[in-house]
């Protein structure tokens, strides 16, 4: 049989085949266009953020992938050449950690493994397990370029990063420095700012007394006090400031403290940076280990002693306490401080603590020497610096942010950017191209490894053990992916048609993280490749995207963050896998608008479960009839399918309306998936595929698909081809938020022939034409069909029993219609789904002793004909106890509205539904009662 298709709908079924088929047939690749060619106007690029290789994919995930395929496959079908590029971060600390556990829980460690072999153990690891999280994505059914998968240290992106380093480097906007650092003891590297979580802490402040040295050089006897939450730093401190006009500190101007424990003298010093109002307005400083310390050392030329080494023990530097762990040594610190009676309080003290955010480990503030890029400095014979052409991008509007607000917050962050530290202590990673002169000190920076210093000619060179920060490569990724820094005449093309790319789908997290480094590097390297006519890349052309989506979160049923720590995170795989794909992106995409976190329903993607198999079961009844009309000799030509049917002024009313509505929610679709409405495109869809086509729509055709002996031939083709090219391009409007179900009916409406390799590459439909006469026609329909159904209820019509429908003449012309036409014409429709028997059409209200009660709808008036028998006894029954239960609800709504107390004291919305459920109650109680009385004798 033709047409073949599983009675039931099982998403499971079907998603594995086609998820296997796209990535197999290479669907949604996208080879380097030609050269010379008017390129990027019917481009769409898009960059995947990637992953972390070490990742899984989490309900954020699955909502950014929704969203980006979503649109992917729009522009697809619109016929724009779209490329969605996916790939893998090596995600440095979050890779070397795992892997690092898992040496551990070999009874070995990386430093016993040394570099090398610790380093071909993570790209084994790598190699393995790496990357699940692309598989994951695949089977999701992700419109991705699988073909042009990176990963950020590939050979190739590697290349990317040493020009870009050495570039910088020559540029004079690299250095190296000694700065302090949020140092993680554990990962013992330097972490970033947006690295370190800061976590409210119960902990105390320790107040010390510093004894002033007097003119003789001995203790005088007076103390100045500091307070500080963390002890231990008093071994590394060189001063203690006050503010030049604090008068209580008048007399110490120019004198030295000893620094107990330490015993070291130390200077006084006046900075009008120290608050007077702030404890005692005495701060010690420690320059290696604070960095407010830092920059008030730096402007007093002070020293920086670091006391605390990389595993966050005291130093030698620490005196006595050397060796000791940080919290072993405040502890000790603490109790001598106390014993030499210069402890002059403990306070308890609630303050932010900064944890590492891929550990836990509290973060040390540390002196250390890094790399920097010196992002606000202008190069030697540039006119710009990093940061200000970053700023100019997004401030004349040639990267737009959508929630508006998020321009805002980036612009917020670029014009208070400090140099940004690229130097990780890691060993996965892209370690730093400069080499170390054993002989001059000195360093070689080359795109090549060198074997001779630079400087000296020294071939005593060892490489920089630093590696790069991952962002530093992911930043690139906009250039890097298409082949810069080897960009040549030659293989330009990609570069001609997909930069900039057109759209950055991404979640706030990373704004800084990530977006704003790519806006960073994609403005500074850009540059140098000429546009496809040959001439300069200006600035809006150098951008690495034009648009960025920043996306909502996606949180529980009840609005709460997902954290493991709650219990409450939903795995997208589960849900998908009870299901199905479709329903789940269906859930998201319905409630996804800019800005809008979302909470996550099971109900509802149960809900779009049901209509994926509405839909379903709406493919069955079609093909049913095509081959019904096959066998009777009836055939639908394949050439009115794929574009979007037109309305024909000739066809009977309900083809005109459907096709009309198709119109309508086509244009709606495309406007709101324009606008980033997904909700707005998702529900649209919704309501013209379940309501208007398979609940009015197949039922009303229904009359009109006869195959019998005396069928019309052609009216009946002319019903199965507006069935089918409806239904056809309605799989084609939905195909980008339910990819998986559209695919295999499409397949099946072409019954193995079909007219390309998959429906998301066929044509998207765009409005075409409408008649707004047809619509306003089948609304008062609908309206009247409507009435007769709950009339039916109303008089408990048995279900299967037609009635005659009188219908008053009207003389009603509010709609441009003529309602009495409308219905007698359209008469075959009203008795089909209204289970009508005959429709008469009245002069007037004349009930003729009959039972009849009239609704006036807004054009005209109905009744339906039906005597209503009851049982009696039953039914006064029935009555007697509805009265009694609404008797009760009454008195204890009257009871309770008495109550002052309720009345004052519960919330007003409360108070006022009391009072309305009362009223309802109340009339309910009275029908009820009228109902009683009205009841024959027995
Ligand atoms: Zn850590
Ligand atoms: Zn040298």
């Amino acid at each position: 049989m033709p047409h073949e298709l599983p009675k039931t709908y099982d998403p499971t079924a079907i998603e594995n085949r086609w998820a296997e088929y796209w990535v197999k047939e290479n669907l949604f690749a996208q080879p380097t266009p030609a050269r010379n060619k008017e390129l990027h106007g019917d481009s769409f690029s898009i960059l995947l953020p990637p992953p972390n290789v070490t990742g899984n994919l989490h309900m954020g995930h699955m909502f950014e992938h929704t969203e980006s395929d979503i649109l992917a496959r729009w522009h697809r079908m619109r016929g724009e050449r779209v490329l969605w590029v996916p790939g893998t971060d090596h995600a440095g600390i979050a890779t070397q950690l795992l892997v690092e556990r898992q040496v551990v829980s070999e009874g070995t460690t990386r430093q016993k493994m040394g570099r090398e072999a610790f380093e071909k153990r993570v790209w084994d690891w790598k190699q393995h397990y790496g990357g699940a999280i692309l598989g994951q994505m695949k089977r999701l059914g992700a419109s991705v370029d699988w073909q042009r998968e990176y990963f950020t240290m590939s050979e190739h992106l590697s290349v990317a990063v040493r020009e870009a380093f050495v570039r910088l480097y020559e540029q004079g906007l690299i250095y190296r420095g000694a700065y302090i650092v949020n140092w993680c003891p554990r990962c013992q590297t330097a972490i970033s700012d947006l690295e370190v979580v800061h976590d409210e802490h119960k902990g105390h402040l320790w107040e010390i007394k510093y004894p002033v040295i007097g003119g003789d050089g001995k203790d005088s006897g007076e103390f100045l006090t500091v307070a500080t939450t963390r002890p231990e730093t008093m071994l590394g401190d060189t001063a203690v400031a006050i503010h030049p006009e604090d008068e209580r500190y008048t007399h110490l101007h120019g004198k030295k403290l000893r620094l107990p424990l330490m015993n070291r003298q130390i200077p006084v010093i006046l900075d009008e940076w120290v608050s007077r109002e702030f404890g005692t307005g005495a701060v010690k400083v420690t320059p290696a280990h604070d960095p407010n310390d830092f920059a008030l050392g730096q402007r007093h030329d002070l020293a920086s002693i670091n006391v605390i080494d990389e595993t966050a023990h005291i130093n030698p530097e620490g005196g006595v306490y050397a060796g000791l762990d940080r919290y072993v040594a405040r502890k000790k610190i603490v109790e001598d401080l106390q014993a030499q009676g210069l402890l002059a309080g403990i306070k308890d003290h609630v303050h932010n603590v900064g944890h590492c955010d891929r550990c836990k480990t509290i973060v040390e503030p540390r002196l250390s020497t890094q790399w920097f890029l010196a992002v606000n400095k202008v190069p030697d014979g540039g006119d710009q610096s990093i940061a200000a052409k970053a700023i100019a991008a997004v401030k004349e509007e040639k990267i737009r942010f959508t929630p508006e607000m998020y321009k805002k917050t980036y612009l917020n962050w670029m014009e208070n950017i400090y140099d940004w530290c690229i130097s990780r202590q890691l060993w996965w990673g892209h370690r730093i191209p400069a080499w170390h002169c054993g002989t001059c000190r000195k360093i070689t920076v080359a795109r090549v490894d060198p074997a001779r210093c630079e400087h000296c000619g020294s071939d005593k060179l060892t490489q920089e053990t630093d590696v790069l920060d991952t962002w530093f490569s992911s930043g690139l990724l906009p250039v890097s992916v298409f082949g810069w820094p080897n960009v040549t005449e030659q293989t330009r093309a990609d570069f001609d048609a997909f930069y900039p790319t057109d759209l950055l789908v991404t979640g706030f997290d990373i704004l800084f993280f990530w977006v704003a480094r790519m806006i960073m590097m994609g403005c500074w390297f850009s540059t140098d490749i000429p546009m496809a006519d040959g001439g300069p890349r200006r600035l809006g052309d150098s951008v690495p995207f034009r648009d960025v989506y920043i996306h909502a979160l996606v949180r529980d049923a009840n609005r709460e963050k997902m954290s493991k720590t709650k219990g409450n995170v939903i795995n997208p795989i589960e849900i998908v896998e009870q299901y199905g794909t479709d329903a789940v992106r269906f859930t998201l995409a319905s409630m996804a608008s800019p800005g809008t976190d979302i909470a996550f329903n099971v109900a509802r993607t149960e809900g779009y479960r049901a209509f994926a198999n509405k839909i379903w079961n709406a493919a069955r009844f079609i093909f049913m009839n095509l081959d019904k009309g096959a066998e009777a000799g009836i055939t639908v030509d394949p050439a009115v399918l794929g574009g979007m049917p037109a309305v024909d002024a000739s066809a009977p009313l309900e083809d005109q309306w459907i096709i009309s509505e198709l119109n309508a929610t086509s244009a709606d679709v495309n406007t709101a998936l324009n606008n980033y409405r997904f909700d707005d495109a998702a529900n649209t869809i919704y309501q013209f595929f379940w309501g208007s086509f398979c609940d009015w729509y197949v039922e009303i055709i229904k009359s009109r698909l006869d195959f019998s002996q005396t069928m019309d031939k052609k009216a009946t083709q002319a019903a199965l081809g507006t069935l089918v090219s409806v239904f056809e391009t309605a799989l084609r409007l939905l195909s980008p938020f339910m990819p998986f179900l559209t695919e295999e009916l499409w397949h099946a409406v072409y019954d193995g022939t079909p007219p390309a390799l998959s429906i998301a590459l066929t044509t998207y439909p765009a409005w075409r034409s409408q008649n707004a006469g047809a619509q306003q026609k089948m609304i008062l329909l609908q309206d009247l069909i409507r009435t007769v159904r709950e009339e039916r209820k109303n008089r408990d019509v048995p279900e299967k029993e037609p009635v005659p429908l009188r219908v008053l003449e009207s003389s009603n012309r509010d709609f441009g219609i003529d309602p009495n036409e409308l219905i007698l014409q359209n008469g075959e429709m009203i008795k089909r789904l209204g289970k009508v028997s005959v429709i008469s059409l009245d002069k007037s209200q004349n009930d003729a002793g009959v039972d009849l009660v009239w609704r006036t709808l807004g054009f005209t008036d109905i009744a339906l004909v039906h005597e209503k028998k009851i049982d009696v006894a039953a039914e006064r029954e029935r009555l007697s106890k509805e009265i009694a239960h609404l008797e009760e609800l009454v008195a204890n709504g009257e009871h309770k509205l008495n109550d002052p107390v309720f009345v004052t004291k519960a919330p007003a919305r409360i108070v006022e539904g009391a009072r309305k459920q009362l009223a309802e109650n109340m009339l309910a109680l009275e029908k009820a009662r009228a109902a009683l009385a009205a009841l024959p004798p027995e």
